[in-house]
């Protein structure tokens, strides 16, 4: 039998708050265990939660990003459940009034695009973190979570394959980070996903029982997990047993998933209107003043630099991979005038170098201007292409302006014609047998002539005057 795996993700995202979402602590990441934490993040008996209104906006900014419609009255509800990492006993979250609903946003998959569900978005607290001890019976609570600022984006059971899953789960990490509102750290769990799938014949209308999948730390996980767990699905189907419904755990060094707890319903966690906090009525003058506020994002910015500047659409993709990146090739890319060369070089030199001195685009010691003030000086004729990957090198090590460089190294390009007919002169004398097979017919020589000269030259001659100076020569 042949199937089709059905796939619905769940993501938390942790919001880029300073203090959390009921109190006033800090929600900064590493400290000292418990050091941020107060009667309200903890539980005591009679304190009360008073909402941080950041959450509520950053929150609004991603339902507009995703284009969902926002629900003008919030409720809190209260969903309870007993384990250690929650001191309250009920998680502060959002049921059946959440903040936003019916949104989507597109993937580009081969060449075509495909819109997938976001069924709503909604506003919690995340819980304590537990530390269990490898060698003791002992296990240890660190409350600074608590209370930390979560939106919870549940997909439509939409994707189709577990690559659609991933590349589901980068753009919406993409979006994000773009507005600012979310590191999307993964491996601090600023952003956690939930895989969940099932099989269904081909051309069955009805969704089959599904798994839910956690402890995925990495999009290259969720995309390992969902297809091991297919695999082990369609084992079950063709057994002739039933999948059961559950959640599974990821085992990230076995590559598998193991069977976690049955799956709670709903109505295990005994939903209730929080008594403690008023609905949030948002205004529409509200939702438009933040709409107004909402940067480019990633999808309309790669179409524009398509449309504006000319360049390939895998170029786009990449240089529009963070903000500060793509505002880096569009400064260069204007102040040059020659957008091509920049991408070529942020792609490629920049981009590289980056990557190898695991730097992040923030700590890029060099600067747009001085990038495009070389190609400047490459279209002008100043400096070659090769020489300018020297030039770069420099750049990169000491943050030089490229021409200093060039003045201080003596790099500037050979245009002069006669300079360069003496080179050419003695490298057809010091080569004169590869001149006679050349003369014989061997065109290919040519390219050995220009690279002598370049050579003697150190990479100085100007290729173009060289190409000519040689023809003229080598066709007499
Ligand atoms: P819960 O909160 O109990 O996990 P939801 O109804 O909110 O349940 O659904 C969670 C996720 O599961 C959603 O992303 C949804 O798209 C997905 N989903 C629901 N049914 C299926 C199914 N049969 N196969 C795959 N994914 C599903
Ligand atoms: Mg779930
Ligand atoms: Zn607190």
């Amino acid at each position: 039998m042949e199937y089709e795996p059905v796939i619905g993700l769940e993501v938390h995202a942790q919001l880029l708050t300073k203090t959390k979402i009921f109190c006033g602590c800090s929600t900064r990441f590493g400290a000292e265990p418990n050091s941020h934490t107060c009667p309200v993040c903890l539980g005591m008996p009679g304190v009360l939660p008073v909402l941080n209104k950041k959450v509520v906006e950053y929150a609004i900014k991603m339902a507009l990003a995703t284009n969902c419609t926002i629900n003008s009255s919030n409720v809190w509800a209260r969903k309870n459940y007993f384990y250690p990492d929650l001191p309250k006993g009920y998680q502060i979250s959002q049921y059946d009034q959440p903040l936003a609903e019916h949104g989507y946003i597109s993937l580009e998959l081969g060449g075509s695009t495909k819109r997938i569900g976001i069924t709503r978005i909604h506003m919690e607290e995340d819980a304590g973190k537990l530390i269990h001890d490898e060698i003791n019976p002992v296990s240890y609570v660190d409350y600074n979570r608590t209370g930390v600022p979560l939106i919870e984006i549940v997909s439509e059971p939409d994707m189709r394959s577990p690559e659609e899953g991933a590349e589901y789960l980068r753009r919406l990490h993409e979006i994000l980070v773009y507005l600012e509102i979310c590191d999307g750290n993964m491996e601090e769990g600023s952003f956690r996903c939930d895989a969940n799938v099932s099989l269904r014949p081909k051309g069955e209308d009805i969704f089959g029982t599904r798994t839910e999948l956690k402890n995925m730390n990495s999009f290259r996980n969720v995309q390992r997990a969902l297809e091991y767990e297919i695999k082990r699905q369609q084992y079950v189907l063709d057994n002739g047993d039933a999948v059961v419904q559950e959640t599974r755990l990821w085992n990230d060094s076995q590559g598998m998933t193991h069977s976690m707890r049955g799956k709670e319903e709903a109505h295990d966690y005994r939903y209730f209107p929080d008594p403690d906090l008023v609905p949030v009525v948002i205004s529409g003058d509200w939702i438009e003043e933040i709409r107004g506020s909402l940067p480019e994002l990633p999808l309309e910015k790669r179409e524009r630099f398509i449309k504006k500047y000319g360049i390939p659409p895998y170029d786009a993709g990449v240089l529009t991979a963070s903000r500060a990146l793509a505002d880096f090739f569009e400064t260069v890319a204007i102040k040059s005038g020659r957008p091509k060369l920049a991408s070529n070089w942020v792609m490629g030199d920049l981009l590289g170098h980056l990557n190898e001195d695991k730097l992040l685009m923030e700590e890029c010691p060099i600067r747009a201007q001085a990038l495009s003030d070389m190609i400047g000086l490459i279209e002008n004729g100043t400096i070659s292409g090769k020489i300018a990957k020297d030039v770069f090198e420099e750049m990169w090590r000491s943050a030089k302006d490229p021409k200093e460089i060039i003045e201080e190294k003596g790099l500037v390009q050979i245009t002069d014609s006669s300079a360069l007919e003496a080179v050419i002169d003695q490298v057809l004398k010091h080569n004169s047998s590869q001149l006679e097979d050349y003369r014989k017919g061997k065109d290919k020589l040519f390219g050995f002539f220009v690279g002598q000269v370049m050579k003697a030259t150190k990479g100085k001659a100007n290729p173009k005057i060289v190409n000519e100076i040689l023809q003229k020569k080598l066709s007499k």
